[in-house]
């Protein structure tokens, strides 16, 4: 490990620190995974691909991490849409954990070291409530239902802010809740018909969601550990409630460091069915002929904003996405070709521009900044044929870029077969179209950076006097 700190955001704290690991070297990181049933969309995707690359790039760094990811696979929504599609829940569950694989692995996602489900957890969840029914934070009301006396836990809003009294302003009670104060929430619900049970002391129910993540990172990673994650949209109440369930057990610390991941915009909106701008992971994976390819595509539109900043999503962003891979591979191309041995130096100066990016609370612009001087100066070499500097320049390339899961694939896969790809989705075809449009609407300026772009990326057109445009790589 090197001199240099990570540094990183803590939700708890609203500010930047020096993460210092519980045990020495050891990370042990929980995030809050999918509801599975229907398909994951972009906003799952964001938060896959952050906590992705934050693992990646901690075991990078030589930490031994402890990554915990769950699957909900019980909850409102589920039963809503197993009841409205006829089908079982075991079945819905079983085949929307299959598509979210598929669609993870074509994102190069690495699989968490466990991976709880919250119906495997139940004996777990019921003595968790038991615990906070005993030491007072917890009720059981005559429905059937145990929730938590909100009221009780002393640092509430310690996470988001939130006060009590504000809460109470807009809470409200639904007619089958049987709630001492509305700002209390769930732990278990009693079953109602056609509604999947387990046993417990208050009678046959099921957990509310919450809980589960209390009871699966205490089960696996203990009472107290480094860092949870997840999406924005789960700092409250989920977070909130997380913290109160696990501190109100175990009355101490439950975790040093909150990390959450800035919302997505689709179109420069908040991402809605009804707004007409909702895509699925599996949307754009349709959108090339190589799954791989363009999860990686994918995945690089992610890594290109910082994990807390807010992201516009676009049609623009996966051709940027695009074409700043096709550099990458396109320098790798050419130096496996001018290359002689495979070494295991890196160069120094880079890789340490490279740490100070990402120990700055992960920072992957600046960290890709670093990458593409690794992509001119390997290029320079290639052109200068400096065999040996073209060794590491490559070598450190595909080390940087590797620890964001990033370059992983073969050159000339990317590119297409040869190393140039003739591809209609590559990028290339739809920068001339842009261009024919800018032309059309005498826009010379753009039309003219537009070409510049394509000789940087090898391709020289020719406008014909009849409008169209012809282009070949040179
Ligand atoms: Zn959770």
């Amino acid at each position: 490990m090197e001199d240099n700190p990570i540094r990183i955001y803590n939700s708890l704290t609203r500010r930047k620190e020096i993460f210092v690991p519980i045990r020495e070297n050891c990370v042990d990181i929980y995030v809050c995974g999918m509801t599975v049933y229907d398909y994951c969309h972009l906003g799952h995707a964001r938060v896959m691909v952050a906590f992705d690359s934050v693992v990646r790039y901690l075991r990078y760094r030589g930490y031994q991490v402890r990554y915990v990811r769950n699957i909900t696979d019980i909850d409102d929504k589920i039963i809503k849409r197993a009841n409205d599609i006829g089908e079982s829940i075991q079945s819905l569950t079983t085949r929307f954990i299959e598509y979210m694989n598929e669609d993870l692995d074509a994102l190069s996602i690495i699989k968490p070291d466990y991976e709880p489900r919250a119906t495997e957890y139940i004996p777990e969840i019921v003595d968790m409530i038991s615990r906070l029914v005993e030491k007072g934070y917890a009720y059981p009301a005559d429905n059937g239902d145990v929730y938590y006396r909100t009221r009780m836990f002393e640092n509430y809003g310690q996470l988001s802010g939130e006060k009590l009294d504000d809460l109470r302003v807009g809470a409200r009670v639904e007619p089958d809740e049987e709630k001492e104060d509305p700002i209390d929430f769930v732990l278990w619900k009693h079953s109602k018909p056609d509604e999947p049970k387990w046993p417990s002391p208050w009678g046959d129910g099921r957990p509310g969601w919450h809980i589960e993540c209390s009871a699966m990172s205490t089960s696996l990673l203990g009472n107290h550990f480094d860092i949870h994650g997840g999406g924005m949209d789960l700092l409250f109440p989920h977070h909130e409630n997380e913290i109160a369930q696990s501190e109100g057990v175990s009355s101490g610390k439950f975790v040093n460091l909150w990390m959450h991941n800035g919302y997505l915009q689709i179109n420069a909106e908040k991402m809605s069915k009804s707004l007409q701008n909702f895509l699925t992971i599996r949307e754009v994976l349709e959108m090339d002929s190589d799954r791989i390819r363009i999860g990686e595509i994918l995945r690089y539109v992610f890594l290109s904003s910082h994990y807390r900043s807010p992201l516009n999503y676009s049609d623009d962003s996966l051709d940027n996405a695009r074409l700043a891979l096709r550099r990458i591979y396109m320098s790798l191309y050419k130096a496996a070709e001018s290359g002689t041995s495979s070494v295991t130096e890196t160069d120094s100066r880079l890789c340490a521009r490279f740490h100070a990016a990402m120990d700055d609370d992960f920072n992957t612009p600046d960290g890709l900044a670093v990458i593409f001087d690794c992509v001119r100066e390997l290029n320079k070499s290639v052109e200068s044929g400096l065999s040996e500097r073209i060794d590491i320049l490559r070598n450190t390339l595909l080390q940087l870029a590797g620890s964001l899961g990033l370059a992983q694939m073969e050159p000339s896969r990317f590119l297409g077969v040869g190393g140039i790809s003739d591809d209609k989705n590559d990028g290339i075809g739809v920068l001339v179209k842009q261009r024919e449009n800018a032309r059309h609407e005498r826009d010379f300026a753009t039309a003219d950076r537009i070409r510049d772009q394509l000789a940087q990326l090898g391709v020289e057109i020719e406008d014909r006097p009849n409008g169209t445009t012809v282009w070949r790589r040179t």
